[in-house]
């Protein structure tokens, strides 16, 4: 990396990614006149021919797949697609979080397109800024066509901190800071950390519906991205794009049928989304279910609920307890359910030939789990 790029990247870290926070403002309605150039409402096609790569945040669930299969539709170049994978509990070890099969998942969904996958992540995950005690938080880690690149963190800004809690349900990213520390902040650093990305224009599609939540209704469909500097001397174009922002539920299931995408293994099993197997959001059925047939996954949730005196739920009781308050869904799909605790993903991508597409039970369902 030359020197001024360094630069560049320090400034970057120092000074307009903390900035970030700021001009996230959730509670924001759109006013057609306040717009910044470059920010559309409503941008369901947009002219994919101008850019130099397009990433797609994959996170393993439908709407990521929708985003892809909607670029497919609308004519996109396969060769500039790079697909990125936030890796919720790092991968140091820690299994607190995310699905066992998810990085197998990742990468053979991939190969099935024939797409570039990277992984990046917050060392030690989740479970490792939870346990942050008068510390920093560890470095990000981002994998990069020129191979792996650790970036630590600035500590001349603020002092060490201390959390010791799980982060809390709130639209603002400072309180539900998983979001923010394991997915939002790794892929702005990526990005602001790859001399790659400086002198030409990036696509970051991401895949938010505005059916999902009133706040989500309000977001901008294409706006330039939060570390856009294409005005600047690096420039670095970065528009964000959300093609599947004004898609119902049934319509991205019914483009995951035309393209006989075999649907991922949580809404196999009863989950209306796919995020972390033990999200902060999941309901008192979500976690009977996982109590009930994934029992050494609520357990430590709970372990540290009661070591941290502070529990995920309002109501001051613990995963265990408010599992005991609902009735688990009856997992029939066997195969899907042998599938959850490995490792190695060994499901079709695709459903095969002589078999018909099926939605799963998961689809269309009401119980809680996954960021709003
Ligand atoms: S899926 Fe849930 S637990 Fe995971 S990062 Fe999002 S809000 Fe946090």
């Amino acid at each position: 990396m030359n020197p001024s790029a360094r630069f560049a990247h320090q400034f970057d870290d120092a000074v307009i990614i903390p900035a970030l926070g700021q001009q996230l403002n959730f509670g924001f309605e759109p006013d057609p006149i306040a717009q910044a150039v470059g920010t559309y409402f409503d941008a369901p096609a947009i002219d994919l021919d101008g850019y130099d790569r397009i990433v797609v945040c994959a996170s393993g669930g439908k709407d990521s797949i929708a985003c892809l299969l909607t670029l497919i539709e609308q004519g996109v170049d396969m060769s500039v697609i790079e697909l990125w994978h936030h890796r919720v509990d790092g991968n140091e070890g820690s299994t607190l979080m995310d699905w066992s099969f998810i990085d197998s998942y990742m990468t053979q969904f991939a190969q099935a397109f024939n797409l570039p996958l990277y992984f990046s992540w917050l060392k030690g995950g989740i479970e490792g800024e939870m346990l942050k005690q008068d510390a920093y938080s560890q470095p990000h880690i981002v994998e990069t066509p020129s191979g792996i690149i650790t970036l630590d963190r600035d500590t001349t800004r603020n002092p060490p901190a201390t959390r010791r809690r799980f982060p809390q349900q709130s639209a603002n990213l400072a309180t539900r800071w998983c979001s923010s520390a394991a997915k939002i902040d790794v892929g702005r650093r990526a990005i602001t950390n790859q001399d790659r990305f400086l002198g030409s224009k990036t696509l970051f599609v991401t895949g938010e519906r505005r059916a999902e939540s009133s706040n989500r209704s309000k977001y901008n469909q294409l706006e330039p991205h939060a570390v856009d500097r294409r005005n600047g001397r690096l420039g670095r174009h970065v528009d964000a794009w959300r093609p599947v922002l004004h898609y119902s539920e049934q319509q991205v299931w019914e483009l995951i049928e035309r393209f006989r995408i075999e649907a991922p293994v949580p809404y196999k099993l009863g989950w209306g989304r796919s995020s972390c197997m033990t999200c902060i959001y999941n309901s008192p059925a979500i976690w009977a279910t996982i109590r009930k047939y994934f029992p050494h996954r609520a357990r430590p949730i709970a372990a540290y609920e009661d070591e941290f005196n502070c529990t995920i739920s309002r109501q001051r009781i613990n995963v265990i307890d408010l599992s005991a308050t609902a009735e688990a869904f009856q997992i029939t799909d066997m195969d899907a359910l042998m599938q959850a605790d490995k490792h190695e993903y060994t499901l079709p991508i695709f459903t095969p030939e002589d078999r018909k597409w099926q939605l799963p039970p998961g689809a269309f369902g009401s119980e809680g789990c996954g960021s709003v």
